[in-house]
């Protein structure tokens, strides 16, 4: 923390959560709408300040999971995403408008390459093509944010000049996205200083940044931003996103809250929610975690070298620079068996990023008793195993019966998959009896990029 400042004094970073957009965009991680709002409730009390829920306009499937976040989230800032067009904007505003506190998310690429290549229009055109988007965008809704897509390969003078524009056309954030992963930490720094020095009226809008992990710079080039008087971070739980992904949000948050003392800010997120919220989403998409990722893989914890598992028995700050309790990781040493409760069964299970009814977790803890009877030691690959099983009984119940149903049918895929190895890779299956050979295992996935491959880029 920086000298003579108080936790409170901190300004606030706004988190802008986009797993449910460009994270959902990159390969194996579609989700269907009701696996969206499931994490977009997980996203609700991790205490993102903005979920970004979607494309409206790429698909039904997208509008849908956009509207129905909008109508039951309502702490956090809804916003969508829409290319700079009436039609875009209009569909994204329609998915929106049940929200309590809607954002309408505007991208245009300004780049020479993407303005020459991709859209074929000019500089102008593109300048006025972001006004106008702007202002309709305003005609409709308070809280409009604008995303020079391609930002770090644009020609700076006229960056500035789109910026210009789009503050004066109503827009309250004004996003960088370095959409190809290209920056630096010095160069993307620099960049957001630049805006603040030669923009008019940037002082009237919250500055924000969205980096792509192409260099492994992501979470280095935020950071930077910041720095230089960005207020919002774009991120994704577990980095996800498009090609090498985003920023990881779980980066981001731990890097400011752990580095006080050169970070002078702090987010609103409940970080010991961090781990419940990456093994959700690597329970949805079913793209496990790798082990070493900072603060959440498996082994970001683990101590296995004889000399450093001496140190920590002394005193763990010998080898700890934050402990596993304070991102949610559950405390190793609690074993589950037989005797352990339906409470501790409870916290594990949410710990693992399920919250279940009690009429749901009555079934879980008497499969969970039997289960703890024959094998003694319950693993939390074991336990994810049982509650994958569960749910997916009481999801094809609520489905039979009316409720939440998927917009496409399901393609599936079939894998030979041991179920062993499913369980050490952290998969789940929804085998309801292992024989402890090789099964067929079968994996339903949604896959809507099909019908929205124009739509695969963004910023
Ligand atoms: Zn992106």
């Amino acid at each position: 923390m920086l000298k003579g400042m108080t936790f409170m004094d901190r300004p606030r970073i706004i988190i802008f959560d986009t797993t449910l957009r460009d994270g959902e965009q990159s390969p194996g991680c579609s989700m269907n709408a009701q696996e969206k709002l499931r994490l977009a409730q997980q996203l609700d009390r991790l205490g993102v300040d903005v979920i970004e829920a979607g494309f409206p306009v790429a698909s039904d499937g997208d509008f849908e999971a956009v509207k129905r976040i909008a109508s039951s989230v309502r702490r956090p800032i809804i916003a969508g995403l829409a290319r700079a067009s009436i039609g875009d904007v209009d569909r994204a505003w329609q998915a929106l408008q049940g929200a309590a506190h809607p954002r309408i998310h505007i991208f245009l690429a300004t780049s020479d390459i993407h303005l020459k290549y991709k859209l074929r229009i000019t500089r102008e055109q593109c300048l006025q093509q972001a006004r106008d988007a702007v202002r309709y965008a305003k005609t409709l809704c308070a809280d409009v944010e604008f995303s020079p897509e391609d930002a770090t390969r644009t020609h700076v003078p006229f960056l500035c000049q789109v910026v210009e524009a789009v503050i004066e056309a109503g827009a309250t954030t004004v996003n960088i996205p370095d959409t190809v992963g290209y920056s630096t930490p010095d160069e993307f720094g620099q960049l957001i200083r630049i805006l603040h020095e030669k923009v008019n009226g940037i002082d009237k809008v919250v500055i924000s940044t969205h980096c792509h992990n192409d260099l492994g710079l992501a979470v280095a080039n935020s950071l930077a931003g910041v720095q230089n008087g960005a207020r919002q971070v774009e991120c994704t739980i577990n980095g996800i996103g498009e090609r090498a992904g985003n920023a990881s949000l779980e980066e981001i948050v731990m890097a400011m809250r752990v580095r006080s003392d050169r970070y002078g800010y702090d987010t609103a997120v409940a970080s010991e929610h961090l781990y419940a919220a990456s093994q959700m989403l690597a329970d949805i998409t079913r793209v496990p975690v790798q082990p070493n990722k900072a603060i959440i893989g498996r082994n970001a914890f683990a101590h296995e070298a004889g000399i450093h598992q001496d140190g920590m028995l002394k005193n763990p700050l010998t080898y700890e620079i934050m402990t596993p309790q304070s991102v949610g990781v559950p405390d190793s040493r609690l074993v589950l068996g037989k005797h352990s409760g339906r409470h501790a069964l409870a916290l594990r299970c949410e710990q693992l990023g399920h919250q279940f009814e009690r009429r749901e977790l009555d079934e879980i803890y008497r499969r969970f008793v039997i289960l703890a009877d024959r094998i003694k030691k319950v693993q939390d690959s074991h336990l994810l195993e049982l509650i994958q099983d569960v749910s997916s009984g009481m999801i094809s119940n609520s489905e039979m019966s009316g409720g939440l149903k998927r917009k496409f049918q399901p393609a599936t895929a079939s894998i030979p998959l041991p179920r062993a190895a499913s369980a050490a890779a952290g998969v789940s299956s929804s085998v309801a009896n292992g024989s402890g050979g090789p099964a067929q295992v079968t994996i339903p996935f949604t896959d809507h990029h099909a019908e929205q491959e124009d739509y695969l880029w963004g910023v």
